[in-house]
């Protein structure tokens, strides 16, 4: 599971074409990271394929299943957003349940769900505080937890760590490389920061104005950057 296929979408806001046919395929499990400079197009890309914004034209597939017209509560993929998404006033453990809660499913179901997310995300003890009494990254793991409970096909991420200082930043991408690791779930990795693409992705997807300038490995993109703006992004010695 976590097979996504994009097939020549395009999005326009108005008359501004901002992705041009685009196509891409992220294989299942894959840790694909996009990345290029702000306004490039990244999370536009990204929320077409939650479903957050509906593609001008083109497909998108999930698992073999065209879901181009399908809401983005039923695409199965889960948006991790920055920490500050959650609620005050609710405990660590109600956060990290409300999706379940929100879809009714069964109390003893959503605990047991709850209490494994905490365990991989190191949260047990944290369970019974609120968000304020919590570190940024913790607070960033329960962000992440709420993903995890609903088990989704992909993890999509949009420049999740972008409110942490550079210390929290280094742990916190270690935390998600070993979430990857324990899940082996896809994930999608928006950034704007080539460290954190080329250290934490199986593929990079390097865009330029809504256009794709390479896919690869990052040691493929290193060692043979297609043009000089790949280059210059990924920072090849050419
Ligand atoms: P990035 O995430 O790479 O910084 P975005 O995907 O946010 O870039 O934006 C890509 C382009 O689309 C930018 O020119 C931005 O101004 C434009 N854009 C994004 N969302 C909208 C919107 N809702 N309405 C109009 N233009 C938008
Ligand atoms: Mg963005």
């Amino acid at each position: 599971m976590g097979h996504i296929k994009l097939n020549q979408i395009t999005k326009s806001f108005g008359d501004v074409e901002v992705i041009p046919p685009l196509d891409l395929t992220i294989e299942n499990g894959e840790f694909a990271v996009f990345v290029g400079p702000s306004g490039c197009g990244k999370s536009t890309l990204l929320r077409l394929i939650a479903g957050l914004e509906d593609v001008s034209s083109g497909h998108i597939e999930i698992d073999g299943r065209d879901v181009t017209d399908v809401p983005p509560a039923k695409r199965g993929l889960a948006m991790v957003f920055q920490s500050y998404a959650l609620y005050p006033h609710m405990s660590v453990r109600k956060n990290i349940a409300f999706p379940l809660h929100m879809a009714g499913m069964d109390q003893a179901e959503q605990q047991r769900r709850v209490e494994r997310a905490a365990s991989v995300l190191n949260l047990t003890d944290y369970l019974d505080r609120r968000p304020g009494q919590l570190s940024g990254g913790q607070r960033q793991r329960v962000a992440i937890g709420r993903a995890i409970v609903r088990e989704p096909a992909a993890f999509l991420f949009d420049e999740p760590l972008s409110n942490l200082d550079a210390a929290l930043r280094h742990g916190m991408r270690m935390e998600i490389g070993e979430l990857h690791q324990s899940l082996s779930t896809t994930m999608i990795y928006v950034t704007h920061d080539q460290v954190e693409a080329m250290t934490m992705a199986d593929k990079i997807v390097v865009l330029r104005a809504g256009v794709i300038e390479q896919v690869g490995s990052p040691l493929d993109l290193y060692r043979e950057p297609r043009n000089l703006f790949v280059a210059g992004f990924i920072g090849s010695p050419t």
